[in-house]
């Protein structure tokens, strides 16, 4: 619902100097792809869907699962527009939150698998309507595997919230229920996106160069 901003292959994105970045990063990164303020506004209108989807099927309440870390920035912004929305709507939906962390990633490159690597007791979510929050779709193989691993503790219902979907060969046909921007193939950094744990304190959702990559690189 509510289709995606599409970034197109051909866009160059913003350089570097029209906006601030870590002086420690500027020699790390391409360009700036989507600047804070475009995730935010982007932000506010998922809000406004996800509300007026689940509202009519679900007035008892939601899990959002924040999918740590890398989700961690667009679950707390997502929830903080889905909050203003409680406070000003004539209806409004409760909110608990809960968190998972997953491991898929070493470099720029997918290990194949998922470990879950910490967060809540699973259990806790039997019987709940839940809105997994995910940074970024790419194979698609993570969020398949975690919808799996979620439907063996029988939540009511799963929906899931990606704030990027890549536009890559790569993904097995998987397609969020909302999603902020469709962004073409690359390796994307910022926003608690990172590179080996790097670039989590950025705020812009940049693109990494080769520097980049071979400078935190393990
Ligand atoms: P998938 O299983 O869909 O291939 O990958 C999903 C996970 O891979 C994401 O949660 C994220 O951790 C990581 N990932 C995929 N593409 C990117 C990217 O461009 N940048 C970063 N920082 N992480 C990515």
């Amino acid at each position: 619902m509510g289709g995606s901003c599409e970034i197109k292959d051909d866009y160059a994105g913003y350089p570097l100097n029209m906006f601030c970045v870590p002086k420690h990063y500027e020699a790390d990164l391409t360009d700036i792809m989507i600047p804070a303020g475009l995730i935010n506004d982007r932000i506010e209108r998922i809000a406004r869907d996800i509300v007026q989807d689940i509202i009519p099927q679900e007035n008892r309440g939601i899990v959002v699962l924040c999918v740590l870390k890398g989700g961690y920035k667009f679950f707390a912004d997502l929830l903080d527009k889905i909050k203003q929305l409680n406070r000003n709507s004539e209806e409004s939906i409760p909110i608990s939150i809960d968190f998972i962390r997953l491991q898929s990633y070493k470099n720029d490159k997918s290990q194949g698998s998922i470990q879950v690597i910490g967060g809540d007791r699973l259990e806790n979510l039997k019987g709940k309507c839940v809105l997994v929050v995910e940074d970024i779709i790419d194979t698609g193989g993570t969020m398949i595997k975690l919808k799996e691993l979620l439907a063996k503790h029988e939540p009511k219902c799963v929906k899931v919230a990606s704030l990027l979907v890549k536009r890559s060969a790569r993904n097995c046909g998987y397609k969020p229920d909302f999603t902020g921007f469709e962004i073409p193939d690359e390796f994307v950094v910022g926003y608690a996106l990172d590179y080996n744990e790097h670039f989590r304190d950025l705020s812009h959702i940049c693109v990494i160069n080769e520097n980049g990559k071979k400078k935190y690189a393990v």
